[in-house]
């Protein structure tokens, strides 16, 4: 493994004359305070953590958390004021940076793969070396411009870059090409369906400020801790340098930490559908910084901001934006406005608290200017609407497509949760099946069994054709095999016995002995032999346990082994059972 050390960075940093910045002294005191400070809150959040967990306990108890974050100062247990009610209501935006999916990094040849060999995929240009020039990759311009389209925003014809500067051992250049005051996308709304306090769903409406390009950073790997305090040393890799970003921004139009893990998972969904990102949190390709303010429900100003960092899932998320609601809520309650400060805090998940990062620097600190080594990013309305002519559809479009086929709202959020389930669902319809049996036969056995073996939705179809399972449900909807068999048929299914459907299916049961008994007088038989040889359980059931019904069916149901009608064999059952003793 090639790491590039951190102090190789210093001294190339420093080297350089006439690039603006701290010098490597203040970078040097910037991470010894990053360091007390983490270690500091940390050691020091002990109590204070177990305290806002009560707290939150107390407001999730009251159903504070999930139905629309409305925190009063009664359900504090910190408080020292007089219960003077005041409802709080708490203001979320999010900035998604998505890694678009390119074979090949923003301004330079290298690959953007994830996971390869330390600064195996780097070159002059994302490495900043002088005399170099970045050159725009075209697939990131129609990645770009595809999400800005399913966000419905307004893409910008003419847009242009500028260097975003800052310094941190993991930016090569000592800047970042970003968009400033002219971003691809401007505008526009995603719409998220947000679980409530029962079992049901709301729909609400997100607006999205901008959508701009810009470029990643390296990555620190800190050796002997998992972050930078307490870590001994820390190595860089310059890989992920220079890998297309789309940073999306929201309005702060979220009220909660349910709606904001919503907005999260739409997002990832709809990048997904586009194709344009994979969206994988573990791997940092999908990354959410929250900002969160609270206030007096019906004041118009925002209370400070403070921004979370370092939320690995929509779940953490949300867990994360539910303790700072009200850590926030107590200071201003118990007359701590103090400790609600413009910072950047971390969500530590083995606590399950966020701690301060650090005190968050305003824009003016990074000293935007165009960059000069790129034109400005000229589109033609002509390559937008061929673009949007090319667009799949998304996730919104799909739940309403399948709500017009009468599933319920749970059915249509599981099966348009992925693209890849979606696909295969709308193929079993094609085949023929109706829509009901097959969304429960996708989402129930043959969902559990993929989860079981970690198998992918398009590898499955490779193994059980869509067509295949349509064959079978429509040969139990026509009876001729029943539920039961069908489930005792799937394993043969999904081990590709049942070929491309189309009568393979029919073929692999009748070859079994599977198909139905329904023919009254076969079931008759079957049904009188059972009851002969079972005389004194007939006689208890005539005397009135009539709970025997079920042994009856069983041992019917075994002598056909599992082959007889369920209906037909209830109807003639009961027929018989009924009869007056001979
Ligand atoms: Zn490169």
């Amino acid at each position: 493994m090639t790491y590039y050390s951190m102090g190789m960075q210093v001294v190339r940093c420093c080297s350089r004359a006439g690039v603006p910045g701290p010098c490597t002294r203040q970078w040097a005191v910037q991470l010894r305070s990053l360091a007390a400070t983490g270690a500091c809150r940390r050691a020091s959040s002990g109590t204070c953590t177990a305290a806002l967990r009560n707290v939150a306990a107390a407001a999730s108890a009251a159903g504070v958390a999930t139905d629309g974050a409305s925190i009063s100062s009664s359900s504090s247990s910190t408080s020292t004021q007089p219960a003077a009610k005041v409802d709080y209501e708490a203001v979320i935006g999010i900035e998604t940076h998505v890694q678009l999916s390119t074979k090949t990094k923003a301004f330079c040849s290298c690959a953007s793969e994830f996971g390869a060999e330390p600064n195996s995929n780097i070159c002059p240009v994302c490495l900043g070396h002088p005399g170099t020039l970045p050159v725009l990759n075209a697939d990131v311009v129609r990645k770009g411009v595809l999400a800005g389209l399913a966000l419905d925003a307004t893409i910008c014809l003419s847009s242009k870059f500028d260097r975003k500067q800052y310094f941190y051992p993991d930016l090569p250049k000592g800047y970042q090409i970003s968009q400033y005051d002219v971003p691809l996308c401007e505008g526009g709304w995603v719409e998220v369906v947000v679980p409530d306090s029962g079992a049901g769903t709301s729909v609400r409406r997100i607006g999205i400020t901008r959508a701009h390009l810009e470029e990643d950073a390296g990555k620190l790997v800190h050796g002997g801790a998992a972050s930078l305090s307490g870590s001994d040393y820390s190595l860089v890799d310059f890989n992920r340098a220079g890998v297309p970003l789309l940073e999306i921004v929201s309005e702060p139009d979220l009220r909660t930490g349910a709606e904001a893990a919503a907005y999260g998972a739409e997002m990832r969904r709809i990048m997904r559908f586009l194709g344009v990102s994979d969206g994988n949190m573990a791997e940092g390709s999908m990354r959410c910084d929250v900002n969160i303010s609270v206030r007096p429900r019906g004041r118009a100003a925002f209370g400070t901001k403070v921004e979370i960092k370092n939320m690995n899932s929509f779940n953490a998320m949300q867990r994360a934006i539910e303790f700072e609601i009200v850590r926030q809520v107590d200071a201003l309650e118990g007359g701590r406005e103090g400790e609600v400060v413009q910072e950047t805090r971390l969500w530590d998940e083995g606590r399950q608290c966020t701690y301060s990062m650090r005190k968050k620097e305003g824009l003016a600190d990074y000293r935007y200017f165009p960059e000069p080594d790129l034109p400005e990013l000229t589109l033609t309305e002509a390559y937008v609407q061929e673009l949007r002519a090319s667009m799949p559809e998304l996730p919104r479009q799909l739940r309403e497509r399948l709500l017009g086929l009468g599933l319920s709202q749970y059915d249509v959020l599981v099966l348009s949760d992925d693209a890849e389930v979606a696909a295969y669902f709308d193929a079993v319809l094609a085949a023929g099946a109706p829509a009901k049996p097959a969304a429960n036969w996708v989402m129930g056995d043959v969902m559990a069994h993929c989860k079981e073996v970690r198998l992918g939705w398009e590898q499955l179809a490779a193994r059980m054709a869509p067509a295949a399972l349509a064959e079978m449900i429509s040969l139990i909807e026509d009876g001729t095999i029943s539920g039961k068999i069908g489930k005792d048929v799937l394993p043969a299914l999904l081990a590709g016995e049942g070929g491309a459907g189309g009568g393979s299916v029919r073929a692999l049961v009748e070859a079994r002995g599977l198909v139905q008994i329904s023919d009254p007088a076969a079931l008759a038989a079957i049904v009188d032999g059972v009851l002969a040889a079972n005389s004194k359980q007939l006689q208890a059931y005539r005397e009135g346990k009539t709970k025997l019904q079920g042994f009856f069916v069983g041992a019917v149901m075994k002598e056909s082994k599992g082959r007889a009608n369920p209906k037909e064999l209830n109807r003639i059952l009961m027929q018989r059972l009924a009869a007056p003793p001979s």
